[in-house]
């Protein structure tokens, strides 16, 4: 995107999450909803189509543009940003990516303008950091395909219009050979989603299960060749974790400058706290792994957009971002003391919605052996 145009759409982005999500944030945790015409207003200013090509009326938005853009989000809760998470990254890459020009016609557009919500239903009971142990099937009966299987954690499935489920269509195969990937529409015969979780984080942002029972799909449900779906997954994911180690950073500096302000005014023993330098060395550890993170990001990125690196920039970028956020957010409750321990403090629900980032889009433990492979291979 033109340079000029994409600092007003950062502008933009910015003035809306500050002025009208922010003030909102305890009432989404509370209500465990996204408002509606918070929703309409994103739909308004592209979010729902940031990383989809600007000829389906996307923002087209490369990497380095989508970073910036994620440090922005990042500044309220992060269920905002899932709302539309899905559309952008896990589900709606693939389809921008390996979809027919069917499928791109029929559903980019609608993800695009906000008017559809696509999921990406990969994760089993059995199959979360290892996708290639799943057992969901999709069976070949001439020009049709019968799918079968339960999914779990599926993030805005109760919400989603169409589904990119991966199933496995070789019957003799094992591991991530023989999986392929279909977009399932969500009112298809046999297709059931469950309650929302409750989790302990990130209220608004709704996962659940998604039963597949003997659903019957066309053959141009298939989205890119039979048996290639893992590949695809494993792209679709790549891209994500560099969004979400930026989305990292924007809640770590959120984290920092709630802690930063707490420190300037709360006062014990007739001083305010800022001035115990015990206090201090928790805002200055996490200001420095902060700028670190950001640093981190950034580079992954260009390297990125440059083609050079796709795969150890990103997952070294999510290992580190969230981590680092986990300790940024541990710190600003510290800071806090007693105060940092109460629902509707900000760092109280930072805490809890950070906790997620080291688990889903593969664990930190799953980074680490995805870059030391990449390492040993290069
Ligand atoms: C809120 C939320 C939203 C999600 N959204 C989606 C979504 O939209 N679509 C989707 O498909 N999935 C989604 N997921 C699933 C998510 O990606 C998985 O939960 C995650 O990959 C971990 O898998 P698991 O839960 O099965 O845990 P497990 O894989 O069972 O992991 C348990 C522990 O074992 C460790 N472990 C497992 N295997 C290894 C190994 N080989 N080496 C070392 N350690 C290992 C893990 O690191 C972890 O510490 C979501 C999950 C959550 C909680």
């Amino acid at each position: 995107m033109d340079a000029e145009l994409f600092g007003q759409v950062l502008d933009a982005v910015r003035d809306f999450v500050r002025k009208e999500v922010v003030p909102r944030e305890a009432e989404i945790d509370e209500r465990d909803e996204i408002p509606a015409e918070i929703r309409d207003k994103a739909a308004e200013l592209g979010l729902f189509g940031w990383a989809l090509p600007e000829e389906y009326g996307g923002l087209g938005l490369g990497m380095a543009e989508d970073v910036r853009l994620a440090i922005e989000l990042g500044h309220t809760t992060p269920a905002f940003r899932s709302l539309f998470g899905t559309n952008n990254g896990i589900a709606g890459q693939a389809i921008v990516h390996h979809g027919t020009p069917d499928q791109r016609t029929r559903w980019l557009p609608r993800l695009a303008a906000g008017q559809a919500i696509a999921s990406f239903a990969l994760t089993e009971a059995e199959a979360g950091s290892d996708p290639g142990g799943l057992t969901s099937r999709a069976v070949r009966d001439g020009d049709r395909y019968r799918l079968s299987g339960t999914k779990r954690f599926i993030t805005n499935a109760p919400l989603a219009e169409v589904f990119v489920a991966f199933a496995r269509t070789d019957p003799d195969s094992t591991g991530s050979r023989g999986i392929s990937a279909f977009l399932v529409p969500a009112g298809a015969d046999g297709v059931t989603v469950g309650p929302h979780d409750a989790k302990m984080g990130q209220a608004g942002a709704w996962t659940s299960e998604v039963v597949f029972d003997d659903v019957e799909l066309s053959a141009d449900a298939l989205v890119g060749e039979e048996g290639k779906g893992f590949g695809i997954a494993m792209a679709s994911l790549a891209r994500g974790r560099l969004h979400i180690a930026a989305l990292c950073v924007g809640m770590a500096e959120r984290a920092l400058a709630e802690a930063v302000e707490y420190a300037r005014t709360a006062r014990q023993g007739g001083r305010v706290i800022g001035e115990y330098q015990l206090v201090q060395a928790l805002l200055a550890e996490s200001h420095a792994e902060l700028a670190a993170g950001r640093a981190m990001v950034h580079e992954a990125a260009a390297k990125y957009d440059s083609g050079e690196d796709r795969k150890l920039g990103p997952s070294s970028a999510k290992l580190f971002c969230t981590e680092m956020l986990g300790r940024v957010a541990d710190r600003a409750v510290q800071v806090h003391g007693g105060m940092g321990y109460v629902r509707g403090v900000t760092v109280e629900r930072i805490y809890r919605d950070a906790r997620l980032f080291r688990i889903y889009e593969g664990t930190s433990e799953i980074q680490k052996l995805v870059i030391a492979r990449q390492l040993l291979k290069d």
